[in-house]
C-alpha cells in the first residue's frame, strides 16, 4: 500500500507480455499527460494530464449502476457526455450515442468530479464509463512491476515506461527509474524527447534502454504535425548519442505525414552521425577502462550521482514502425476530429523500401518495435 509522502504518478495502462517495447518479454507503463499532439496519434488517452472519465454510449446496458455508485449525486453518463450533471430528469431521456464534447473528459473530472476515485467507472459493469488514468504510488506500481521479474530475467526483458510521454511526469519516472534499477530490474524509457536537457538527460542516465521517437527532421513540418519544434528533440537525441547511451530510434512511418523520400533521407543521415557520435564515446569509453581510469563522461556522470554507463551489449537500432489505424475509433468515441482518418496502412513494400534507406548508409534496421 502506497503512503501519501511517496512520489506519486497518473497512469492509463500497464501492458504485460509485451515484446514490442524494447528487448525480452516486457511490462509497458503507460504515463498521462503528453506535451505533444500528432496528428497520427493512437493514444489519445495518453495526451491530457488529467483523469478522464469517458463513456462509450454502444456499450452501456442503462443498468444506473453509476449513478448509484455517485455519492455526489450526478449522473455520470451525463457528465462524460457533456450534459449538465445535476439534471436527474435527463436520465430517462438519454440517447445512446448522443455527442459528447471534445474536451468533456477533462472538464467532467476537474469540476465536480476532482476530488473522487470514480466509483461510478468501478461499478459499470460493461466498461461502458471508463476512469482513463488512476493515480498510483511509487510503492503499488512497483508491487505490480515486481510480479512479472522472474519472466523479465528469463527472457531479457523489464519494464518500458510509455505515455503519453513519460518525461511529463519527470519525477515520478525517476524515482521508478531509481527503484527498478536498485531490484535489478531493467528498464526502457519510450520517448518523443520533447523535455528540458536536464530532465532527458536525468532520465536517460537511470534507464537502461531509450526507444527514441524520430518523426520528421524538417522544423516546419514537425511543428504542423505534433504542434512543436524539433529543436529540444534533435538535441537531446544528439546528447544521448554523444554519453554513449543505449538506444534506438522509432521512426513513425505515416503516410501524407513522415512517409517521403527526401525527409526519410535527411532522417537517415541523421541517425549516421548520431550512430558516429556514439561509437566514439563508446571506444573513449573501453580505453580508460582498459587503462584502468574513469572516462570523461563517467567523471561527470559521478558528480551528478549517476552510475556509469556500462555496455550492456545494445548497439543502435532503426525501428521502423507502420502506421496503424487503432486509434481511429478512440477519436470516434470522444468526438474529437483525427487528422489521419484518410490516412492508409503502409504497404510492405513500402515499409522495405523505408528501411532500404537506412540499411544503405550500414545502419541496423528492422520493420517493427
Ligand atoms: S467521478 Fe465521482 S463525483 Fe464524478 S460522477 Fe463519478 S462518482 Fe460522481
Ligand atoms: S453503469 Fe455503465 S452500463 Fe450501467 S448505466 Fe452506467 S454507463 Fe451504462
Amino acid at each position: 500500500m502506497s503512503s501519501l509522502h511517496e512520489p506519486r504518478g497518473l497512469i492509463f495502462d500497464i501492458r504485460r507480455n509485451s515484446y514490442h517495447d524494447g528487448p525480452g518479454l516486457r511490462t509497458t507503463v503507460f504515463l498521462k499527460g503528453c506535451p505533444l499532439s500528432c496528428a497520427w496519434c493512437h493514444n489519445p488517452e495518453g495526451l491530457s494530464p488529467l483523469p478522464e472519465l469517458l463513456f462509450r454510449p454502444l456499450r452501456c446496458i442503462d443498468c444506473d449502476a453509476c449513478a448509484n455508485a455517485c455519492a455526489k449525486g450526478l449522473l455520470p453518463r451525463e457528465l462524460a457526455a457533456g450534459g449538465d450533471p445535476t439534471a436527474r430528469g435527463r436520465a430517462g431521456s438519454y440517447i445512446p450515442g448522443a455527442a459528447f464534447g471534445a474536451d468533456s473528459s477533462e472538464k467532467s473530472l476537474r469540476s465536480p468530479c476532482a476530488d473522487c476515485a470514480a466509483p461510478c467507472a468501478e461499478a459499470c459493469p460493461s466498461e461502458a464509463l471508463q476512469l482513463m488514468g488512476r493515480a498510483i504510488g511509487l510503492s503499488d506500481l512497483m508491487a505490480e512491476l515486481r510480479a512479472d521479474k522472474v519472466f523479465y530475467e528469463a527472457s531479457g526483458g523489464g519494464v518500458t515506461f510509455s505515455g503519453g510521454e513519460p518525461l511529463a511526469q519527470a519525477g515520478f519516472l525517476s524515482a521508478v527509474l531509481d527503484a527498478c534499477r536498485a531490484e535489478g530490474i531493467k528498464t526502457a524509457i519510450e520517448t518523443s524527447s520533447y523535455a528540458k536537457p536536464a530532465i532527458f538527460m536525468n532520465a536517460a542516465l537511470k534507464t537502461d534502454l531509450l526507444l527514441l521517437d524520430l518523426k520528421v527532421m524538417d522544423a516546419a513540418r514537425h511543428r504542423a504535425y505534433t504542434g512543436r519544434s524539433n529543436f529540444l528533440i534533435l538535441e537531446n537525441i544528439q546528447s544521448a548519442a554523444r554519453e554513449g547511451l543505449a538506444y534506438a530510434l522509432r521512426v513513425p512511418l505515416v503516410p501524407g505525414f513522415t512517409d517521403y523520400d527526401a525527409g526519410l533521407e535527411a532522417m537517415a543521415d541523421f541517425a549516421l552521425g548520431l550512430e558516429k557520435s556514439w561509437q566514439e564515446a563508446r571506444e573513449c569509453s573501453s580505453k580508460t577502462a582498459a587503462a584502468g581510469e574513469t572516462s570523461p563522461l563517467d567523471q561527470g556522470r559521478a558528480g551528478e550521482g549517476h552510475s556509469p554507463v556500462s555496455d550492456n551489449g545494445y548497439r543502435p537500432e532503426i525501428h521502423i514502425l507502420a502506421y496503424h489505424d487503432a486509434g481511429k475509433a478512440k477519436y470516434a468515441a470522444r468526438k474529437l476530429l483525427y487528422h489521419a482518418e484518410a490516412t492508409a496502412v503502409p504497404s510492405r513494400e513500402r515499409l522495405e523500401a523505408v528501411a532500404g534507406i537506412f540499411s544503405r548508409r550500414g545502419l541496423r534496421v528492422r520493420i517493427g518495435g
